[in-house]
């Protein structure tokens, strides 16, 4: 064993007809013996069946091959095969170098005597291409004309092991069968079955009981082809120099090995039933055909499904190209037909695109018109330069322009007769002729509201609507202006010629827009209007108010001067009476009551002239000249309340265009108040300072004074109406003094001083 590793390893391919156990077991020991007798070798049996062992020697898988005579035939002229030793035996103390085969029934088969009687009947056997399993009793049927692929209900090749076929015969499961006759003979002998089980057909008398054919050599040991010829000619030698009591042969049922014999007999054979490798058909069988060429049987098989289902395939695609072909000639017919449909059509939609472009163009261009005229109506409007008349002039002259009609009027609803404004760019017409329209004529345009009246040709106007009976005038467009939601007056366009057609909707809609536009003027110009004649009698009011604050004045002022001329006329009159005094003395004293009176009368007078309601009238003001006014109005009351006044009046001061009334007012609210700031001073100077200066073209005057000065958080709201912080104060004063500074495009305020008093000023543009 501790050699093995070294020994090469030779394999002994053996034909296995009894099964891979029993061949092992039966050439084991032969395996054996030639491993001992060639130490440098390993004699290994392989058991093979006929095709694999086939397959083993074309393969070189085997060095040697020990397979039944038929077999070997088929290797050596196929791949070279040659015998060296041909198997021997002992049979009933002979020793036998040829062997045979055996056809057999059951011996209580009451139909089967001879091998004719095997007609009709099943018969079983290994395999085609066994030897001894089949072809030796072939060619004895074959003898005696009957082909076993052909005249036997059943051929059944059952394989190896042959024992297995005694037993199926035995069993009846077959009814006769051929099997190699050492085999039955060996089973007998191993008491499987009695010697009497079985009939032998066609027994060969002279060779005993169990032979039915005739004998052919021994199974050869044979070398294979590349084996080399020194190793198979050591076991040749060896195998024939095994005695026959070896226990090798005897395990192997043998008697040792002889030389090899000659196969020309098993040629013969296979020459005679045409089998491989003489074969032409060796079996022409159904089961046989299908059983060989079952591979290429189901390939065909599958290959004719394949193109079956192809042919069905294509012949379905072909017949739905068909249908998809004629639906597609069908639609294109009718895609060509819709062409020529669309084609009709597009000339058609052509002209009504063309036609459509002019009328967009048309409106694009009346869209642009109204569009400007929007723009002008817009500026106008906005225009803070132009006063309300000057606006409506422009405003109905724009809209003149845009209709292309000569005349624009704008006739009031609410005094009856009355032309607001009318304008013409036709010098021939003499617009003053034009009658306004009357409230009744009106009536119709009032009660279409949202939509003007629109005549172009009013000669042949049919509506019930009417111009006024105006006939001069052709064409005509109107639309009420309605302010605060009444009717407040009509906004005409008149021409002197009729127009083809009416305005078209954009007209109409620019006409509402001006109308409105012009309403909402109005509305404005009512609301100065009103807030003028409001502030008028706030100021009025105001004066009335001052009055009475300077009533108590005037009756001091004039106490004093009244009691002197009364005094100096009582003195003349004692004069008078005592002559001693003279006429100079009386005239003096005259005098002196004179300029009493005068001065009382003087007193009066400012006093009445100041409460005079005064007139509206703009006027060139110097202010310098109103400041000197009012503090001689004032001095003996700020000379009484120990006010040192201080006047920086700047000598090169512009006038301005102002209501001197008005500015007047202005100024001497800010000094009262500033009298009263300082009324409760204890401490410290009381000092009112009046200042007028120039800067560019705005003059400022301020009144400063050393009062209470202003209260941080009263700040915003001294100039609101009815703040006060005096017990019997108004509030007013600073209100009005606003209104009337703004009235004259002007500002006033007030700066808090350090760190005392205040300075309110005022100031206005110098005159333009
Ligand atoms: P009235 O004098 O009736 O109170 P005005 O409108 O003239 O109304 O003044 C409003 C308020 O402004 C005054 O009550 C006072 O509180 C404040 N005021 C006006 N002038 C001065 C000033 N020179 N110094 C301090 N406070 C002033």
């Amino acid at each position: 064993m501790a050699n093995q590793q070294n020994e090469k390893l030779i394999k002994i391919g053996v034909l296995a007809f009894r099964g891979t156990d029993k061949a092992l077991s039966r050439w084991q020991k032969t395996a054996e013996y030639l491993s001992k007798e060639l130490p440098a070798y390993h004699f290994k049996i392989s058991p093979y069946d006929l095709p694999r062992l086939t397959r083993a020697v074309k393969n070189n898988e085997v060095s040697f091959v020990l397979t039944n005579p038929g077999h070997y035939v088929l290797l050596e002229s196929k791949y070279g095969l040659s015998r060296i030793v041909t198997l021997q035996r002992k049979f009933n103390g002979k020793i036998n170098t040829r062997f045979g085969a055996v056809i057999f029934t059951r011996a209580d088969n009451k139909e089967i005597y001879t091998i004719k009687d095997l007609k009709g009947k099943r018969f079983m056997a290994v395999s085609p291409d066994a030897f001894g399993g089949f072809q030796m009793s072939w060619l004895e049927l074959n003898k005696q004309k009957i082909n076993p692929f052909k005249d036997f209900s059943e051929m059944q090749f059952h394989g190896f092991p042959q024992d297995a076929i005694a037993m199926a015969v035995f069993n009846r499961k077959t009814d006769a069968a051929t099997i190699r006759s050492e085999t039955l003979v060996n089973m007998i002998e191993d008491g499987v079955f009695k010697e009497d089980d079985f009939r032998i057909l066609n027994s060969q008398n002279n060779r005993g009981a169990a032979l039915s054919t005739q004998l052919y050599p021994e199974w050869p040991f044979a070398t294979s082809k590349n084996t080399p010829r020194a190793l198979a000619k050591q076991v040749a030698q060896k195998l024939l120099a095994m005695p026959e009591n070896h226990p090798a042969a005897i395990s192997s049922r043998t008697a040792g090995w002889t030389v090899p014999l000659d196969y020309s007999q098993v040629h013969e054979l296979m020459k005679t039933l045409s089998i491989e490798p003489y074969n032409i058909k060796p079996n022409t069988s159904i089961k046989y055909f299908i059983k060989k060429y079952v591979f290429w049987i189901i390939s065909s098989v599958l290959f004719l499904m394949l193109l079956i289902a192809i042919n069905t395939f294509v012949a379905r695609t072909n017949r739905r190209l068909k249908v998809t072909e004629k639906k597609l000639r069908n639609e294109i017919q009718e895609r060509e037909a819709s062409q020529v449909e669309l084609s009709k059509y597009k000339d058609s939609l052509e002209k009504r695109v063309a036609d459509r472009t002019n009328e967009l163009m048309s409106n694009n261009l009346s869209l642009q018109r109204s569009q400007k005229a929007l723009h002008d109506l817009v500026d106008i409007t906005i225009d803070t330069s132009l006063t309300h008349r000057e606006k409506l002039t422009k405003l109905l002259d724009t809209g003149r322009e845009y209709y292309q009609l000569p005349i624009a009027m704008l006739s009031s609803l609410v005094s009856e007769n009355e032309r607001i404004c009318t304008v013409s760019n036709d010098q021939s017409i003499n617009v003053k002729n034009l009658q306004p329209l009357s409230r009744d004529n009106a009536q119709s345009i009032i009660k279409k509201e949202d939509q003007p009246l629109d005549i172009p040709d009013i000669e042949n106007n049919h509506s019930n609507m009417g111009c006024g009976g105006r006939s001069m005038l052709k064409s005509y467009l109107a639309t009420a202006v309605f302010v605060k939601g009444e009717a407040h007056c009509i906004l005409e366009f008149s021409g002197l010629s009729k127009r083809d057609k009416e305005y078209t909707q954009w007209d109409h809609n620019l006409l509402q827009v001006m109308g409105q536009w012009i309403g909402s003027e109005i509305e404005k110009q009512l609301a100065v209007d009103e807030k003028q004649k409001h502030r008028a009698e706030l100021y009025r009011v105001s004066r009335i108010n001052l009055m009475g604050e300077m009533a108590a004045n005037i009756a001091h002022e004039l106490n004093q001067p009244l009691t002197a001329a009364c005094n100096y006329s009582s003195g003349c009159l004692r004069l008078l009476e005592d002559e001693e005094y003279g006429n100079e003395k009386v005239k003096s004293g005259l005098k002196k009551t004179i300029e009493s009176a005068s001065l009382a009368a003087n007193i009066i007078r400012q006093q009445r002239t100041f409460l005079q309601k005064g007139d509206n009238q703009m006027q060139k003001v110097q202010l310098n000249e109103l400041v000197k006014k009012l503090v001689e109005l004032i001095s003996t009351e700020i000379n009484r309340k120990s006010i040192e006044l201080k006047l920086e009046l700047e000598q090169q001061l512009n006038s301005v265009y102002a209501n001197s009334v008005q500015i007047e007012q202005v100024i001497l609210n800010l000094i009262r108040n500033a009298i009263d700031s300082m009324k409760n001073k204890k401490q410290g100077s009381k000092e009112l300072n009046i200042r007028t200066e120039q800067y560019k073209k705005t003059i400022r005057l301020s009144v400063i004074d050393t009062g209470s000065g202003i209260d941080e958080k009263n700040k915003g709201k001294l100039f609101n109406a009815f703040f006060t912080t005096k017990e019997d104060g108004m509030g007013m004063g600073l209100s009005i003094s606003r209104s009337i500074v703004e009235a004259h495009d002007g500002v006033i305020g007030v700066n808090s001083l350090e760190p005392e008093g205040s300075c309110f000023y005022f100031e206005l543009k110098t005159q333009k």
